[in-house]
């Protein structure tokens, strides 16, 4: 069977009712015959049958044992990080999510834990930071918004040689096109607020293990910090993965097609995009990826925050707005919006350029999209540096 046949139908019918979309169990607590005796639910944040069909079809997706849904993204990467105890170290991603990086710094620092960031696209750095205290590496991949990309199956090696866990932020990639489990690592979490809600209206996290230790573990931090997914958002996220797969494909080629129409514009100057065949990380990508997904970001030969905000105000269908995955495409510039808090020095460094502009694509039409971002550039200003060279040349 397809695994989109299998997703669908992974999603049950009610065996009480055989109501055919999943009931939401809109309920704080559940009675019992006896004490303890019950039909395996007694309390809601321990579980909830709504949440639970949420977490299953969340597992078969990225095929692993145990599935746990969190409140937002953030609580389903601080019940992981929850696994650790002071005196352990992570080693995580250099451009890591920036509540990531906050929570890492700002919280964990405080309880002990201590975090090195490296370039992960390359192994051998990872490998050379590894401490006996290593307990944990972190990885986004693709990340943001220059989509660089690291080798799963190569990091995983060194983090079982060192016997600490590999965890991946599989949000971008989602498990359509890219399954981590499969390629060794222990957990994938993700920001189910993006493709797996993929309609802008919920705030959701997802953790899966492969094995259920440790995934049982997690479950126990879930239950005893309480950060849980509501029945309601838990419904509303399983509507969104039913369509998931149709999504996943659309909008990656639409991306495509976009990334190679940007490539070609005299205005822009470079294009991050993993599915283009120039992209440092593409051959990875290809091998251990299904697709590319629905970020792109451009940079502008006119490298200014002015060039960048004169295309970003001037988009039409292209939404300003943070947040990505949804069905409605948005744009959105990291130097003066996701990414203001870090030092100029350090984001340039990180690739995130004054005039870097990063498109979330839509479902809108991929010819629609082109044409909104044709007439945004008309808005961006000549190249300085084209003017530099005729004037050269003469
Ligand atoms: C958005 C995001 C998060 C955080 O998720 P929330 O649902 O906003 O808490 C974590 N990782 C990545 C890659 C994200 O894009």
């Amino acid at each position: 069977m397809q695994a989109t046949t299998q997703l669908i139908h992974s999603i049950p019918v009610d065996p009480l009712t055989g109501a055919v979309s999943v009931p939401i169990y809109q309920t704080s607590t559940f009675v019992q015959d006896a004490p303890g005796v019950h039909k395996g639910y007694d309390y809601a944040r321990t579980n909830n049958p709504t949440r639970e069909t949420l977490e299953k079809i969340v597992a078969q997706l990225e095929h692993g044992t145990t599935g746990i849904a969190f409140s937002s993204g953030l609580a389903a990467i601080d019940a992981v990080v929850k696994l650790l105890k002071a005196g352990d170290e992570i080693v995580a991603v250099d451009d890591i999510y920036g509540g990531a990086y906050r929570l890492f710094t700002q919280v964990y620092r405080q309880f002990g834990i201590t975090v090195r960031f490296v370039d992960t696209s390359d192994p051998i750095q990872v490998f050379n930071a590894l401490t006996p205290k290593t307990r944990l590496i972190w990885l986004e991949t693709p990340t943001n918004p220059t989509l660089k990309i690291s080798d799963i199956a190569a990091i995983a090696k060194i983090a079982r040689a060192q016997r600490c866990l590999l965890c991946v932020d599989n949000t971008f990639a989602s498990p359509i096109l890219q399954q981590p489990l499969q390629l060794g690592a222990d957990i994938v979490i993700h920001s189910a607020t993006k493709y797996l809600g993929g309609h802008s209206d919920l705030i959701a996290g997802v953790v899966v293990t492969k094995d259920p230790e440790p995934g049982a573990r997690i479950k126990f931090m879930q239950n005893a910090s309480g950060a849980i997914l509501a029945p309601f958002d838990s419904w509303l996220l399983i509507r969104g993965i039913e369509t998931l797969p149709l999504r996943v494909r659309q909008i990656s080629n639409s991306a495509l097609a976009i990334a190679t129409y940007l490539q070609r514009h005299p205005k822009v100057d470079k294009v991050y995009y993993p599915g283009l065949t120039t992209h440092a990380g593409h051959e990875i990508a290809k091998r251990q990826s299904k697709g590319y997904g629905g970020i792109v970001s451009f940079s502008l030969k006119t490298d200014t925050e002015q060039a960048a905000k004169a295309v970003v105000t001037h988009t039409r269908l292209f939404l300003l707005a943070e947040s990505l995955g949804g069905i409605k495409s948005l744009v959105s510039h990291p130097a003066t919006m996701t990414h203001k808090t870090i030092p100029a020095e350090k984001r340039h460094a990180a690739g995130v350029s004054d005039s870097l502009i990063r498109l979330s694509v839509g479902l809108e039409d991929p010819e629609d999209l082109i044409q909104d971002l044709s007439q945004a550039l008309t808005y961006a200003p000549e190249t300085i540096k084209q003017f530099h060279h005729q004037t050269i040349k003469q």
